[in-house]
């Protein structure tokens, strides 16, 4: 018997998309890793109605547990506490000790502000407000405001009765308090009786996805307990991710399977240990010194190279060069050259990389020169034509042409990483 599980995003803007959802993903791979199976994320505005119905939608599928997110706050449109007490039969009851604890962190926040006239009158209705928000649910378990609004979990009761947890909208609120609930007496019991899963990840690049398929059903005749293996596959950031999960015994299963994705697709595995080919460039490039030349993707590169902490250790700098004139007179790229050949050629982004390890004294440079459209393509050259050039000095090199499909968006994307695999095949090499 599983433990299933669902969650409930409240919020209008977060229903609209102004707002992207970060707290129904982080509550699936935390529920995840505790080994109960989410069956659903349903995502509704601040309205009672719709709130209650998505309750009552997942308590009719039987689930254990339903974790909200959203609606604590001191304002009208904040109601989710309310709403959870009346689906679950439960009165609301003022929680004197949670009201003063509230009052302490306004006056504490109110006192960072700026004081002023009548701002006795201001806290008042502050706190009028918030005495809302110290309403529980009766025979609920308080959890502790990380901003101002306390989460409450309430114990189920019987089958299509939940434990329902509620929790506030803000993430950095909702995470910790997450962790606090899971803690508590009430959301163990929830999740008691759960099965421990094993989730492990393989990345590959460079394989269309019909090859990877074809792998999968070969796997399925040579590999005994096949079945054991719950595996999901996707192309993200044009790489292909195949996550597994599994019961801890059929391990052995896995590494059936590992091995045979290495054994088919050598050179397209780059990781089975969750490392992303952002974490691998990171750790290749330590003790070097890097520089970026990029004429389409504009510094994404250097962005996504300093995206990690620590990168300052090795990333030097970069230059946008954008139009021929740049090219030439920030990085010596000769003018003849950009004449005869084109901008976007292996020529060109050759010495883009020759002159950014020359202008930043570096000792690895990456270039990149494409036409990212929608405009500008040629019949020779189409819109999609990307080049590449990673040089090590005094080593390795790699030089590459590529078309790549998609808007414009879509080839600066994938150009970035293409730009990361081909640095970490050059720097691999270079090992
Ligand atoms: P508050 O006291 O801040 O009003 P709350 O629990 O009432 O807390 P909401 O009003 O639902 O939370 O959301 C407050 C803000 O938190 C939103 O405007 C949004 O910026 C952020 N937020 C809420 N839900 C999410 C979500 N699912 N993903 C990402 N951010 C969110
Ligand atoms: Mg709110």
């Amino acid at each position: 018997m599983s433990v299933r599980a669902g969650i409930v995003v409240t919020g209008t803007e977060v229903l609209t998309g102004r707002v992207q959802d970060r707290n129904g993903p982080f509550v699936a791979d935390r529920l995840l890793e505790l080994g109960v199976e989410l069956a659903h994320i349903t995502i509704c505005g601040d309205r009672p109605a719709d709130i209650e119905a998505q309750l009552r939608f997942l308590a009719g599928e039987g689930v254990d547990l339903i974790v909200t997110s959203g609606g604590l706050g001191p304002t009208a449109d904040d109601m989710t506490v309310a709403v959870v007490a009346r689906f679950c039969g439960r009165e609301l009851i003022l929680d004197a000790a949670l009201e003063a604890k509230i009052a302490e962190i306004l006056t504490r926040l109110m006192a960072r502000r700026a004081t002023g006239p009548g701002n006795d009158a201001d806290f008042e209705s502050v706190l009028a407000a918030n005495r809302k928000q110290a309403m529980i649910p009766a025979g609920a378990v308080v959890l502790d405001p990380v901003g101002t609004a306390p989460g409450v979990i309430v114990p189920g009761d019987g089958p299509g009765r939940p434990t329902v947890l509620v929790l506030p909208g803000p993430p950095r609120e909702l995470q910790p308090m997450w962790r606090t609930a899971t803690e508590t007496p009430a959301l163990q019991q929830a999740i008691a009786g759960r099965t421990q899963y094993r989730q492990d990840t393989v990345r590959m690049f460079g394989l269309p996805e019909s090859e990877l398929a074809e792998t999968l059903r070969d796997g399925e005749h040579v590999i005994d307990a096949f079945d054991r293996l719950e595996i999901t596959t996707c192309l993200r950031r044009g790489e292909l991710e195949i996550v597994t999960r599994y019961e801890p015994d059929a391990a052995p299963v896995y590494d059936r399977l590992v091995e045979l994705l290495r054994e088919r697709h050598r050179e397209e595995v780059f990781s089975t240990d969750g490392a992303l080919v952002d974490d691998q460039v990171a750790e290749l490039l330590s003790g070097r010194r890097i520089a970026t030349a990029e004429s389409c993707t504009a510094g994404l590169v250097a962005a996504r190279l300093t995206e990690r902490p620590g990168s300052s250790a090795y990333v030097i700098g970069g230059a946008v060069v954008y139009a021929n004139d740049a090219k030439t007179e920030l990085l010596g790229v000769p003018a003849e050259l950009i004449a005869a050949e084109g901008a976007v050629s292996e020529g060109v982004a050759e010495a883009m990389a020759d002159g950014a390890l020359h202008r930043f004294s570096a000792d690895t440079a990456i270039a990149i020169t494409g036409i990212a459209g929608p405009g500008g393509g040629t019949d020779a050259k189409p819109v999609g034509t990307v080049c590449f050039c990673v040089k090590v000095r005094g080593g390795a090199s790699a030089i590459r042409t590529m078309r790549l499909p998609g808007s414009r968006a879509d080839i600066r994307e994938r150009s970035t990483t293409i730009a990361m695999h081909l640095l970490r095949r050059v720097l691999t090499s270079e090992e």
